[in-house]
């Protein structure tokens, strides 16, 4: 035992919900029961062997081995801005509207350093990624969470913000299509979201992580960067890690307004040295010649999709057929909060999913499925879940 207290910023944090979820897990798993998680949004499926491929012969060129640049290859960058160009017409230069990121969530997670004060307002939609809210009080702002209401198809409400807000507001946290909801943003939406910064001087974030998991070719979600004005506000954080099933490689990318990219790429020389050139040369060719597995996967997860919408139709389970991402929000059934309704399906099926509640108030009454295991799997959860 040691006299070391860990310093306030940690020891007010909530637990962190899959630390609590695993525990509850473990317990279960110990009397026997076998575990069908259906909990984290990690993709099951292999990255693409090509990509594995350009790894490794990146990985055998001495070049590689030293240190990379802070803000990332130029190839790499202009690779990124290509892509958008291509999948967004979306036109950014490599060289000022481009950072590449160790993973979307350092660069989300390092973001507030760079432009939060101690005390500066940060506004955060809810349900919501954990990460915005603990970045900004990492950085000593104070977070007030906007609620996303199924009412509204879970964008925000603008209109309930008040101007007194807005004036106090730094930044505002956004992710379309949602985690954990699945909703996806409107054209419409993001030109009014827009037109409220430019008034009130707020920095808007939108997360954008999943863009490629799309269920419908004629309604693919689209980026923020799309809509006019948005480079005088926006910085929209992204990354191969859904789009490829590339997780575990940790590679993403800022793109946008250029002072906060030149922000964000000012803390990053001061806490990291970038990322290993052969993950960016395989970030490179994933970028340009990926889609044709992206397609394969988003075809993987629309069955999937499909397979559990019928089968909670068909066991009374409220949910919405999202268009995009690979989540499922589901209303938990008449009577049960989110924890009460996800420890019982636990602790009886062995069956794991994340409680509504767990990613902010907004949430409670509904539980998230993630579709990242194969039907057999997911068929055979939704059935113990119809004998409770
Ligand atoms: C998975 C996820 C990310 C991306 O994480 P990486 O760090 O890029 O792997 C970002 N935002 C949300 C909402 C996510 O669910």
């Amino acid at each position: 035992m040691s006299d070391f207290k860990l310093a306030d910023r940690l020891s007010t944090l909530p637990p962190y919900l899959f630390a609590a979820i695993d525990k509850a897990k473990k317990e279960v798993a110990a009397t026997g029961l076998d575990i069908i998680s259906l909990g984290i949004g990690d993709p099951d499926l292999a990255t693409p062997e090509f990509i594995i491929d350009a790894l490794y012969k990146a990985a055998k060129n001495p070049v590689n081995h030293q240190y990379p640049s802070y803000v990332g290859m130029l190839t790499y960058r202009q690779a990124v801005a290509d892509w958008y160009k291509q999948r967004f017409d979306v036109d950014l230069d490599a060289a000022t509207e481009v950072v590449s990121l160790i993973g979307s969530k350092e660069g989300i997670a390092h973001f507030p350093l760079a432009f939060v004060n101690p005390g500066d307002l940060v506004l955060v939609a809810t349900p919501n990624y954990p990460v915005y809210g603990v970045a900004t009080e990492f950085a000593g702002g104070t977070v007030e969470y906007l609620p996303l209401l199924e009412e509204n198809d879970f964008l925000i409400d603008l209109d309930a913000v008040s101007n007194d807000t807005w004036a106090k507001a730094k930044m505002i946290f956004i992710c379309y299509p949602n985690n954990p909801t699945a909703a996806t943003a409107t054209k419409e939406f993001y030109d009014r979201l827009i037109e409220k910064a430019k008034e009130f001087n707020v920095i808007v974030v939108s997360d954008a992580a999943y863009t490629e998991i799309y269920y419908d070719v004629n309604n693919k979600p689209i980026s923020i960067l799309e809509c006019e004005g948005s480079k005088d506000v926006c910085i929209e954080f992204h990354s191969l890690s859904k789009t490829y099933n590339m997780t575990g490689w940790r590679i993403g990318m800022a793109v946008g307004n250029r002072d906060l990219i030149a922000g964000l790429g000012k803390i990053k020389e001061n806490v990291d040295s970038g990322i290993f050139q052969a993950v960016q040369e395989a970030g490179i060719a994933a970028l340009r010649d990926g889609e044709p597995y992206a397609e394969k996967f988003r075809g993987i997860y629309k069955e999937r999709r499909d397979v559990v919408s019928t089968a909670l139709t068909k066991i009374g389970i409220k949910h919405r057929v999202p268009d995009a991402a690979f989540y499922m929000w589901c209303n938990t059934p008449e009577g049960n909060t989110s924890s009460e309704f996800v420890t019982n399906v636990l602790k009886q099926t062995g069956v794991v999913l994340t409680p509504g509640n767990g990613f902010g108030t907004p949430g409670e009454g509904y539980f998230r499925i993630s579709l990242t295991v194969n039907n057999d799997l997911l068929e055979e959860a939704v059935s113990r879940i119809s004998k409770l």
